[in-house]
């Protein structure tokens, strides 16, 4: 019986082939459209996975897939003329501007959009560090003009016609070909070439100055006839300084790190310099700021050498120790009187911001002034600490470079203290931050010949026994043996045994 039974059930279907043709799919896909405030607009089933550039493909053929030009016109509307009007009108209005008299049209600027992805990798295989841009996105807006292409444009170049091992892929070597002939035609034309040639007779001029601060390089920072070694953070320049020749133009603010100890670390620290327009050429070394091969190629090396040696002897000096002093001391009245007398020289600039941010940490630390004035001969006790322990306000910043990588929060990890972001294992300038004196003792890492802030004083540094960054402190901390009823500190005791303040660091 059974077994009748169940041949009687055989023929009938399972009930999913009844409903064959009406199957209920294991996954269901859908599409949910937001407003742009994040709003809900509806949700519409989809057939399958949701692609984008499928979806739209119709809309955006036109759309260049691997790079758009924008050109940003000045008109001579009113901010309120376009303000409440519904995206219709507005569109009406704009593409009536060309054509309407009463408006004055400028071309401002023109920018760039790079949409693809195999071009954005392409240009962060080389590009080292150049904080100005966010090179992880799916892709690169760049304004003019274009300083990232233009600072690797060799790299750029010998990757397109590289050899057969580091080969790009036809796609992404169609594409680089697509850019650098839209820029050679259209944006440098043959002003890059021109310029190298000017750079080799150590001439520069100043439309085309922005090609000698390439980010990641090193350069001297000039201060009344002495350099200090700084590299060059960032670059801005005047937006239409290629397209628009007619305007003012705007100077070029140059941002450049250094390496300063606040009382427990060495860190990098950034500051600005103003370099303003200037007419015809004008030799590299007459900068204010200037790529450091410029001045090493003519005198062999010697202020490499020098600035390499002053910063050995200040990173020696950050745990305390006891000097000969012979030379006159810095503090506030003779940086400002220096300053002075440097806005009257006759083709003087104004004091730079670097410069004004020295006087403001001097203002904050102590402001007693030499009893004696004039230069100092004796024995004197450095200890940078102390100095910060006691005038916390005077310590330099460090850590505000802000140039480690975009949206990184603060870590919190023994490398970083809560100090920084943590720096990603490519990062050049890892190893330049944060050291802690009492453990990092290698200088080996560490290009002491780029990190030292500026020798200030023009006459102690031909007799200082030990390097001029420091001689606010020494003032400050300064006990005149040869004469101690002019002692400058009756807070402070000297510590006249070497290394003894070490645990002060900790
Ligand atoms: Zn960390």
């Amino acid at each position: 019986m059974d077994i009748y039974r169940r041949k009687g059930f055989d023929h009938i279907p399972p009930p999913e082939e009844k409903t064959d043709g009406n199957k209920q799919p294991m996954v269901a896909y859908s599409v949910q459209y937001l407003d742009r405030e994040g709003g809900d607009i509806g949700t519409q089933p989809h057939p399958t996975t949701f692609d984008l550039d499928v979806a739209r493909h119709a809309v955006l053929k036109f759309k260049a897939s691997v790079f758009g030009v924008v050109t940003v016109l000045k008109t001579s509307h009113s901010p309120e003329a376009f303000r409440y009007l519904s995206d219709e009108s507005r569109l009406d209005r704009v593409s009536r501007i060309l054509s309407d008299a009463s408006i004055t049209v400028d071309v401002h600027v023109t920018k760039i959009i790079i949409e693809s992805q195999a071009l954005v990798n392409a240009i962060r295989t080389v590009v080292r560090y150049y904080p100005q841009i966010d090179l992880e996105g799916n892709s690169l807006e760049l304004d003019e003009l274009y300083a990232v292409i233009g600072h690797y444009l060799r790299e750029l170049e010998s990757l397109r016609q590289g050899p057969q091992d580091s080969a790009l892929d036809p796609k992404t070597t169609e594409h680089l070909r697509l850019l650098l002939d839209y820029l050679h035609t259209n944006v440098y034309k043959d002003k890059i070439d021109a310029e190298r040639i000017l750079h080799l007779k150590d001439l520069c001029t100043f439309q085309m100055l922005w090609l000698l601060f390439k980010p990641g390089a090193t350069v001297y920072l000039e201060f009344r006839g002495n350099l200090a070694a700084c590299v060059v953070q960032s670059v801005v320049s005047d937006p239409a300084i290629l397209s628009d020749v007619k305007q003012r133009l705007e100077p070029y603010k140059i941002k450049l790190w250094s390496l300063r100890y606040d009382g427990w670390f060495v860190g990098r620290t950034s500051t600005e310099v103003v370099l303003p327009p200037f007419g015809g050429e004008r030799a590299v070394t007459s900068l204010k700021v200037f790529p450091c091969k410029y001045r090493d190629k003519t005198d062999g090396g010697k202020t490499k050498r020098q600035l390499e040696e002053n910063g050995r002897k200040w990173y020696n000096l950050l745990l305390g120790k006891q000097m000969s002093y012979h030379g006159e001391l810095f503090d506030q009245r003779s940086l400002e009187a220096r300053l002075q007398t440097k806005t009257t020289d006759s083709n003087s600039d104004e004091p730079q911001p670097w410069e004004s941010a020295l006087i403001e940490g001097l203002r904050r630390g102590p402001l007693r002034e030499a009893t004696n004035p004039g230069p100092l001969n004796g024995r004197v006790y450095v200890d940078s600490s102390a100095y910060y322990a006691q005038w916390p306000t005077a310590a330099p910043e460090i850590c505000d470079t802000n140039d480690i990588g975009h949206n990184l929060a603060m870590c919190g990890c023994e490398e970083c203290y809560g100090r920084r972001a943590h720096p990603p294992p490519n990062f050049t300038y890892a190893s330049y931050d944060l050291l802690d004196p009492t453990r990092v003792q290698d200088l080996k890492a560490l290009d002491v010949a780029y990190c030292f802030e500026p020798n200030i004083n023009p006459n102690a540094i031909d007799t200082l026994v030990m390097p001029a960054p420091r001689k606010q402190m020494i003032k400050a901390l300064v006990q005149k043996f040869t004469n101690p009823e002019a002692s400058l500190s009756t807070s402070w005791r000297a510590d006249f045994i070497e290394n003894k303040s070490r645990p002060l660091i900790g």
